[in-house]
C-alpha cells in the first residue's frame, strides 16, 4: 500500500492492533493483530491473509474445536437511555 486511502497521506507504519471480529451478532476480539496504520487519520489496514486467518480461527472456537478466554461485555442501546 502506498497510501492512506482515507485521506491519501503517504505515511503509513507497521504496527499492532485490537481487532473486533464480527459475524452474526457474535463478537471475537484479536490482540496483536499486525496491521498498517496511517499516521495522519489513524486509519488502520489489514493484510488480506491477516483477515483470513482472524475468520478461520472464529470459526474454530465457535465450532468448539479451540478453547479460548472470554469476557463479559455490556450492551446498551444509548437511544434508549434517558437522559433527561
Ligand atoms: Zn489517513
Amino acid at each position: 500500500m502506498q497510501q492512506c486511502s482515507f485521506c491519501g497521506n503517504k505515511h503509513l507504519k507497521t504496527t499492532v492492533t485490537e481487532y473486533t471480529y464480527r459475524q452474526n451478532g457474535a463478537y471475537m476480539i484479536f490482540q496483536n493483530v499486525p496491521a498498517i496504520q496511517c499516521e495522519f487519520c489513524g486509519e488502520k489496514y489489514f493484510d488480506a491473509n491477516t483477515l483470513k486467518r482472524i475468520e478461520s480461527e472464529f470459526i474454530a472456537v465457535k465450532n468448539g474445536t479451540r478453547h479460548t478466554k472470554e469476557i463479559r461485555v455490556p450492551i446498551e442501546d444509548f437511544s434508549a437511555l434517558d437522559v433527561a
